[in-house]
């Protein structure tokens, strides 16, 4: 029975994991000191036009998923002095709110006559959509009606302005995705069609009539190329015929998480269709080792067919984007492999960008750190925090985007259709019926346990990493189906029943596909979901001439970085000796190879002990000699 919807028992709680771990930081730490630095930087008071020359266009989008974030988490993490804060906030931005339901701090103060002027770029619709969804979460979280009002009269008016030219509304589009994922939101929460139907105008027209944005871009930007900004902005083509993900992939993956919505609300098949096809074209084709997406900072956004860089791009936002429309399809179409990708770039390129404290970001998540003595590249990179984390962004999409997805954890665990339940990501929780314990994402054992009886069909997701698993019910070794992913367990559990899901999880060598030519020859290290890396505060300064020889023997170790305890990676490794650094290249018979023992920890820690170099790819040696001892004798003689 398709699709799922998500499930969330309200008396689950999570227990003690590495993922409420980062919550906990998010709810404690990362939200307070986000409030301290947009009141800074003059978020805060945008709504006041206390100073209006500090205020910019997008402000009210960061506060609101700020607003969202506080919502998701405040009734396990109560802050009350943070929550008067937001409360006047909000109070300040019902104050500006326009006859006609208006409501924008930048064109109300700054320039309220470029109101509605410049969709493609203003980013108008973008702000409207973030503040419905944090409307929503505090109507959910605290009952605070009088803020859901004040954006359904919004959203009513976004509804009536726009809308195909026959209906004598204004025929234009949104130049960053966003609207459309809060309005289908608000159409599932209120039930009211015309949220849907704007949704879906939106998404469907776009790319097939841009004049609206070609005239905009004539009379803001003359010299911009006008077809450029239509495939940065997924409007150089009707939505069924996009094939292949291109532009800012924040706003394409926004742009398909709707497209997956309007599919599923209006049973196209045509249009879910197409998210398959993009989907399956970013993971085959765009997607680095982390999960990360957008590999230039040239267009934030998708380039070429396996043109991944180590040292460059993944916003933050755009895994999370990525995370999202992955959700979307595992919820639709109800496979594991959709949820693979949700784990892996939460695990990997989301969490790397906050640090361990919970005080910084990285906008930018690359493979590679190469820290400048001088500093330079601190410098080049001063908005995106290259080498080591910032306090702020001058544009701070990424701060609270990871905050509140962290806070909203709880609603992409579980889902259910009918009497089916499917358990997609390992966190550990507990309810009244039942219980799931684990050391996952460190530990490969998930321990379900129940307290009360249950008939449902109860689907746990194989990771796609996963080789080899075993499944007990009640000390009994299951032999179950495997279905999209899941494995099916049909057979009732009675209270006090434990089923046991035993995953192997050996760190291995991970290879790209050979046309990823910037990392032939190149190997990186997995553990489970974890991607890990080297560092040099571990590896010492000459962490670029490591190499990995054959298939080493991992060794963990308990290790801490800031409140986290996780297994490092210990191995033997080889070090090329260059005998003067005075001379750009030298001959490879001058050189000299070492043995040494290296030391991998998570790719998400990395930059948490101060700027120094890092590397997720290294060169391999493949040992092809079996007097190395890692061929089989067998094969070996196969081979002579
Ligand atoms: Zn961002």
């Amino acid at each position: 029975m398709l699709p799922l919807e998500p499930y969330v028992p309200h008396d689950l709680r999570l227990e003690p994991s590495l993922l409420a771990e980062r919550r906990r930081t998010v709810a404690q730490t990362t939200l307070p000191h986000i409030y301290a630095q947009y009141l800074k930087a003059g978020r805060v008071e945008a709504p006041l036009g206390k100073a209006p020359e500090k205020i910019h266009f997008f402000y009210d989008s960061d506060m609101a998923k700020l607003l969202e974030a506080f919502a998701c988490c405040a009734e396990e993490f109560p802050n009350p002095q943070l929550q008067a804060r937001l409360e006047a906030y909000i109070d300040s931005l019902l104050a500006i709110q326009e006859e006609d339901g208006y409501i924008n701090s930048y064109f109300h103060h700054v320039n309220p006559e470029g109101k509605w002027r410049w969709l493609h770029s203003h980013h108008e619709l973008y702000c409207a959509g973030h503040l419905i969804e944090a409307a929503i979460a505090w109507h959910q979280a605290f009952g605070r009606k009088d803020f859901l009002d004040a954006m359904c009269r919004y959203a009513d008016l976004i509804c009536e302005r726009f809308g195909p030219a026959e209906e004598g509304k204004v025929y234009n589009f949104p130049g960053h995705q966003e609207i459309e994922l809060a309005l289908y939101k608000l159409y599932r929460y209120t039930g009211e069609e015309r949220y849907l139907r704007t949704s879906e105008f939106f998404v469907r027209e776009r790319g097939r009539d841009m004049r609206a944005w070609r005239e905009e871009l004539a009379e803001l930007s003359p010299r911009h190329n006008a077809e450029d900004f239509m495939v940065y902005a997924q409007a150089h083509l009707p939505p069924e015929l996009q094939e292949t993900a291109e532009g800012h992939a924040v706003r394409a993956c926004y742009y398909y998480c709707a497209v997956a919505d309007i599919a599923h609300a209006t049973r196209d098949a045509v249009l879910a269709d197409v998210c398959r096809k993009l989907w399956d074209h970013i993971t085959q084709r765009r997607m680095n080792v982390a999960g990360g997406i957008g590999s230039t900072p040239a267009n934030e956004g998708f380039t070429r067919d396996f043109d991944l860089p180590e040292e460059y791009y993944y916003e933050t936002c755009a895994q999370i984007a990525l995370f999202l429309f992955s959700w979307r399809l595992a919820m639709y179409e109800a496979q594991a492999k959709y949820v693979d990708v949700m784990e892996l770039t939460l695990y990997n390129s989301i969490l790397s960008g906050l640090s361990a404290d919970g005080k910084g970001f990285f906008y930018s998540n690359p493979l590679l750190a190469f820290p400048r003595e001088d500093g330079s590249d601190v410098q080049f990179h001063k908005h995106f925090g290259m080498c080591e984390r910032v306090e702020d962004f001058a544009c701070s999409c990424c701060p609270p985007n990871v905050a509140r997805l962290l806070g909203g954890l709880t609603q992409y665990m579980l889902a259910q259709t009918g009497d089916d339940l499917y358990v997609n990501l390992y966190i550990p929780f507990s309810t009244p019926a039942f219980s799931l314990a684990s050391a996952y994402p460190f530990g490969n054992v998930i321990e379900l346990e129940w307290h009360t009886n249950d008939t449902r069909r109860l689907y746990l997701r194989i990771p796609g990493w996963c080789r080899h698993f075993e499944l007990t019910l009640r000390n009994r070794l299951l032999q179950p189906e495997i279905h999209n992913g899941y494995v099916v367990i049909g057979e009732p559990r009675q209270a006090g029943d434990r089923l046991v899901l035993s995953l192997d999880m050996p760190a291995q060598l991970i290879l790209s596909h050979p046309d990823v030519y910037r990392c032939s020859g190149m190997v990186a290290i997995r553990r489970g979901p974890l991607l890990y890396c080297l560092e040099e505060v571990d590896n010492g300064k000459n962490l670029f001439s490591i190499r990995i020889p054959g298939h080493p023997r991992f060794d963990e170790m308990d290790m801490t970085i800031g409140e986290i305890r996780f297994p490092a990676l210990r191995f033997d490794a080889e070090q090329v000796i260059y005998p003067d650094s005075s001379r750009l290249y030298c001959p490879v018979d001058e050189t000299e190879v070492i043995a040494c023992e290296a030391k991998a920890i998570p790719y998400f820690l990395w930059g948490n002990r101060g700027r120094n170099r890092m590397r997720v790819w290294f060169p391999h040696r493949p040992v092809c000699s079996s007097s190395q001892g890692d061929i089989p004798a067998s094969s070996a003689s196969q081979e002579q």
